[in-house]
């Protein structure tokens, strides 16, 4: 979505040089955009599909320009987010005229040609290093036809493409226009109990589930690589009902890997800086992390079905 057309996405970040996204050195290339709406999400930036004006307090020297510049009058320290979304037609002004790089606008549009140029300088690294591109967000199979496009241009180049997704996508579509050109896939399935991950997901998983079990039913003719992927949020996914309920899952159907997500408390900062409100903020187990002794017990309860999650 670019503001005007919901099926041409808008880039949140192409970061580079990463180690943590899939095997080797990969650039990430980050969608604006998602079906669902994690209460956790580390990237609520990455949420809604539209740009969004961002605001870092950490970096604002308290000019004024920007309040006395805006037209709208949407500025005002008395706002606990300064910023009145209301009334703030993205104009981009005060961004413009910002010293201190305080505002920036979250989410940009980018053809496939150019995410493919502004990768394609590390493919020395990617070759050497066994690596690539993965593609993450938000939601990449939000925009299939882009995505179809933008994989199929990597696949040319020889880079091993890998998508990060939570599931909830149209599987004829997905089957058709994007696996044709997909390496590796992280699948994310974060709760089993379908109130439960709509309490906290903001949808039901059924579709969810069913796109797993096709995908994974799929492997020996498409030779992709699936690997399912659990967040570890205090009392939300990690606890033993919910996490032995997705083990039994994944080894009723045969599946002997995956990998559970270490919890990480700094999204709240991210909530603040886009001007949503932080349901958690009182919350102390959501802003620590989870100590090692606990998480040894949520990796116990898969290694105990036959399910490695190094
Ligand atoms: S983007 Fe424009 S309308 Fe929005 S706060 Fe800045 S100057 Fe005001
Ligand atoms: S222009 Fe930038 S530095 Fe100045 S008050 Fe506004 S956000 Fe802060």
């Amino acid at each position: 979505m670019n503001g005007k057309n919901p099926k041409i996405p808008l880039i949140l970040d192409i970061k580079g040089n990463s180690l943590d996204d899939g095997p080797g050195i990969r650039s990430v290339v980050f969608f604006k955009g998602c079906p669902l709406s994690c209460v956790w999400c580390h990237n609520p930036e990455s949420k809604k599909p539209g740009p969004e004006i961002s605001f870092d307090k950490t970096e604002c020297v308290d000019c004024g320009t920007c309040v006395e510049i805006c037209p709208e009058n949407a500025l005002d320290r008395s706002n606990a987010f300064f910023i009145d979304r209301e009334k703030c037609t993205l104009c981009g002004l005060c961004i413009e005229n910002c010293p201190s790089g305080a505002l920036s606008m979250v989410g940009r549009v980018m053809s496939p040609e150019e995410i493919v140029r502004a990768v394609i300088k590390d493919k020395p690294f990617f070759i050497n290093s066994g690596g690539g591109v993965t593609l993450s967000g938000g939601e990449p199979t939000l925009y299939m036809d882009f995505l179809s496009a933008l994989l199929q241009k990597l696949k040319s180049e020889g880079i091993h493409t890998l998508l990060e997704t939570c599931g909830l996508f149209e599987w004829a579509s997905f089957e058709k226009k994007v696996l044709p050109y997909i390496d590796t896939i992280y699948y994310d399935i974060k709760i089993l109990d379908p109130d439960t991950h709509q309490k906290f997901c903001g949808a039901k998983n059924h579709r969810i589930l069913e796109n797993f079990t096709r995908l994974h039913r799929l492997l020996p003719d498409t030779g992709v690589d699936l690997l399912a992927r659990t967040p570890l949020i205090p009392d939300i996914t990690a606890t033993e009902k919910n996490l032995t309920a997705i083990a039994d899952f994944l080894s009723n159907q045969g599946i002997t890997r995956a990998r559970l997500l270490a919890y990480n408390p700094l999204w709240h900062e991210k909530n603040e800086k886009i001007g949503t409100p932080d349901t958690f903020k009182n919350n102390k187990k959501m802003h620590e992390w989870i100590a090692g002794e606990k998480i040894e017990t949520f990796h116990a309860i898969f290694r105990k079905r036959g399910i490695t999650t190094g």
